[in-house]
């Protein structure tokens, strides 16, 4: 079967696209500069708004947000020496979820791997091609990796027409 759509970057936005377009029987890739540690050990956020944790449930991945994360229905600001509480729930219904983006993107990577998605890290000089050629467009990139056996940097150049795919 032919690969439909190339994404570029395994963070929550690629992870979670392609979880998406699965659900939907669409094939994907994902191309990923850094390593799996590395982005496993990006700490950043960790307060996702409703509409965030509904499209979570939505890729069917929010098992261990459900139990783990935290329910906040609103924050404090502190102003000389007043707090003032900002209650979310009672102002717009909503409430925030408290579940690190590190915890997200274990998710989606694990649901990655359930269904044997194809992501490949470590993908250098990632570009698209033949976009305004009569060839299909492709992603291409080099792959590198080192070990004992391999070469210290290994590029083989791969090509992956979708455009048909996409009509
Ligand atoms: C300090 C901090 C706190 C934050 N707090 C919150 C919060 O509380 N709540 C919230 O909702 N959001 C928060 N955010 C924002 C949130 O982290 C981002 O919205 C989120 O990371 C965006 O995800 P993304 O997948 O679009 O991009 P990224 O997480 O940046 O992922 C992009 C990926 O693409 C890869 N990449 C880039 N270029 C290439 C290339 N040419 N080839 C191959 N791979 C490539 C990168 O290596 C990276 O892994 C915070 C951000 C920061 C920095």
């Amino acid at each position: 079967m032919r690969t439909q759509v190339g994404i570029i970057g395994s963070g929550p936005s690629g992870l979670l696209l392609s979880q998406l377009l699965h659900l939907q029987g669409i094939d994907s890739i994902i191309l990923e500069r850094r390593n799996q540690d590395y982005v496993l050990g990006r700490i950043r956020a960790g307060v996702l708004e409703q509409g965030m944790v509904n499209m979570l449930r939505e890729a069917q991945v929010a098992d261990r947000m459900e139990r783990e994360g935290l329910i906040h229905e609103g924050f404090e600001i502190a102003f000389g020496d007043r707090r003032h509480r900002i209650d979310l729930k009672k102002h717009t219904g909503h409430t925030v979820t408290v579940y690190g983006q590190t915890e997200v993107t274990k998710d989606l990577m694990d649901a990655r791997a359930a269904i044997g998605g194809q992501l490949v890290y470590e993908a250098q000089d990632v570009r698209i091609e033949e976009l305004e050629s009569d060839a299909p467009p492709c992603i291409n990139w080099a792959a590198q990796w080192s070990g004992p056996e391999q070469p210290k940097c290994h590029r083989p150049q791969r090509r992956w027409p979708y455009r048909e795919s996409f009509s």
